[in-house]
């Protein structure tokens, strides 16, 4: 089981507003931030970021979604952290979200729906290193923040 997923708040939930509210469920659900960007993504970066939907009907406006706008990608990390934050998120439809879950309470349908989150472990470690380099991943605990601080 491991401990990091990556989420990115998509250019829909960035362009109204949401990346703070999103942020502040995320850090009350017990996930701690690793490292955070806001990034306009090239078409070549979301073509290979979700390469693994290349072949599916909706994968062109996929990318052209998500080169919209900029998006903010999250390094999280938290026990059982790909679960955990999956559920957070819901189910890729907003109409299949659950009540309270970040898709219910910010998506728009199923394309413009909010969030990413990685879906397997092997798949976060990969796309954590798709937005950061090993150097701009922090410490995120008390003890380390108050070190840093003197
Ligand atoms: P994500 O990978 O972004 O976290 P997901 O794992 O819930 O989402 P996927 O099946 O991986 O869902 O689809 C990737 C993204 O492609 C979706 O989040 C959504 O933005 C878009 N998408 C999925 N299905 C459709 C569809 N039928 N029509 C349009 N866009 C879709
Ligand atoms: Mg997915």
């Amino acid at each position: 089981m491991g401990n990091r997923t990556l989420a990115i708040i998509k250019p829909d939930a960035v362009g109204n507003g949401n990346s703070g509210a999103i942020i502040d469920l995320i850090i009350k659900a017990g996930f701690k931030i690793k490292a955070m960007k806001m990034v306009h993504l090239t078409r070549s970066s979301a073509e290979g970021f979700y390469a693994i939907h290349k072949e599916r009907p909706f994968f062109g406006e996929l990318v052209e979604f998500m080169t919209s706008g900029p998006c903010v990608p999250i390094a999280l990390e938290k026990e059982n952290a790909v679960e955990d934050y999956r559920k957070l998120i819901g189910a890729t439809d907003p109409a299949n979200a659950d009540e309270g879950t970040i898709r219910k309470l910010f998506a728009k349908g199923i394309q413009f729906n909010a969030v990413h989150g990685s879906d397997s472990d092997e798949n976060a470690i990969n796309e954590i290193a798709h937005f950061f380099s090993t150097d701009e991943l922090f410490n995120n605990d008390s003890e380390e923040l108050i070190k840093n601080e003197r």
